[in-house]
């Protein structure tokens, strides 16, 4: 065990320094801060002709994001994106009173936006793909735990049991003719918290293409999204966070053009009588999910499967994982850290994954 301990131990530090030569770090900002801030921005300009940078900061849905954006309309475009979150959460946040999702919890029904359908569609679908490892109607089981608030505890096995009765997909209709969501029985409440974060970014992308952008990167509380390649045509490099080090990382990625979006217990827990209980639950149980992984990272063309995916694939396992990756392995690739140590890689992302790990590549 010892051995295993510095062996890890060894390797962090060189992978340290590795990182601190990558021009894009994945960086992971958590925290509390004032909603819908905005913490900073910052412009200027690049030394090829015409291309700006514009970056700016802001503290929405609960976390801190950074949007940056390079061309002529570089700062128009972040502005609009920075808009886009705004109106996204304002949508289908579950702790917005007035959003369309509270409003369901609510009063069991409402008429909804296309976002807020086209988000339903998507977790209804993942529910049946995963088989049921992702479900939005978690959210009273959520809220037992204390999640939305802050205000935590270990909820009675016998309270947790009586909530479950609730969390099942199928309780949900989504009728786009008539823009309506309705919940088939009374207490079942949704939560898009899985979901959200990668539509946003999927959303951000379109709105940077409608303003002539070309390369860009957004990250949302550790979500990121990549738009084209780096200014100098070189593909970005996003950091995938060590789970066992906060602040060091376990390889860096070379994508263009895709969401790379990370799960893990790591980013949101509490501690009770020395035990950590995260924020990924397992639906079949209550409790947080305990599949062995550590962090299950997704990367793919489409942020908002890339997202619904990180949460089901960290509850699945490494197993279950892999198997639904071979099922589907044209719409993704993953990054899985166990909690054993053992790294994997799908292949189609390994020869652009770089670590000072061992790496052990899963064939399609
Ligand atoms: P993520 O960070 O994308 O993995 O999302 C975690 C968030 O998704 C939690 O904070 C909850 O809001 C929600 N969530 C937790 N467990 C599940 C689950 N099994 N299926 C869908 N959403 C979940
Ligand atoms: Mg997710």
């Amino acid at each position: 065990m010892k051995e295993k301990l510095d062996y890890r131990g060894n390797r962090v530090k060189k992978i340290c320094r590795a990182v601190s030569l990558a021009v894009f770090g994945m960086i992971l900002l958590n925290g509390c801060g004032v909603d819908g801030s905005k913490v900073s921005s910052s412009e200027r300009t690049e030394k090829q002709p015409g291309s700006t940078e514009y970056s700016t900061e802001v503290f929405a849905m609960d976390t801190y994001m950074t949007l940056t954006a390079y061309g002529k309309r570089a700062k128009e475009a972040v502005e609009a994106a920075a808009k886009e979150i705004d109106r996204i959460e304002q949508l289908v946040s579950a702790q917005i009173n007035t959003s369309e999702i509270s409003q369901i919890n609510q009063q069991g029904k409402s008429m909804v936006s296309d976002d807020t359908m086209y988000l339903m569609k998507r977790s209804m679908e993942l529910y049946q793909s995963t088989s049921q490892a992702f479900d939005i109607t978690i959210y009273p089981v959520m809220q037992e735990w204390g999640f939305p608030t802050g205000d935590y505890h270990v909820p009675e096995e016998s309270k947790l049991d009586e909530l479950l009765k609730f969390v099942d997909s199928s309780y949900i209709t989504a009728d786009e003719k008539s823009n309506t969501v309705t919940v088939q029985k009374p207490g079942v409440k949704l939560d898009l918290g899985g979901i959200a974060k990668g539509y946003t970014s999927a959303r951000i992308m379109e709105i940077f293409k409608d303003y002539g952008i070309q390369s860009g990167v957004v990250n949302l509380g550790g979500n990121v999204q990549v738009l084209g390649n780096k200014t100098s045509g070189e593909p970005w490099k996003v950091g995938i966070e060590n789970p066992e080090e906060k602040g060091s990382y376990m390889g860096v990625l070379h994508v263009s053009d895709k969401a790379v979006i990370t799960s893990g217990g790591y980013e949101r827990y509490f501690e009770e009588a020395g035990k950590e209980y995260h924020h990924i639950i397992d639906p079949a149980t209550g409790y947080p999910a305990s599949s062995g992984l550590l962090s299950a990272t997704i990367i793919s063309d489409d942020g908002t499967l890339a997202d619904g995916l990180s949460t089901s694939l960290f509850v699945m396992g490494k197993e279950k994982a892999i198997a639904y990756w071979k099922e589907n392995k044209e719409n993704f690739d993953f990054i899985l850290e166990t909690e054993d140590g053992e790294i994997l890689v799908s292949d189609g992302i390994a020869d652009n994954f770089h670590s000072d790990f061992k790496l052990n590549v899963v064939e399609g």
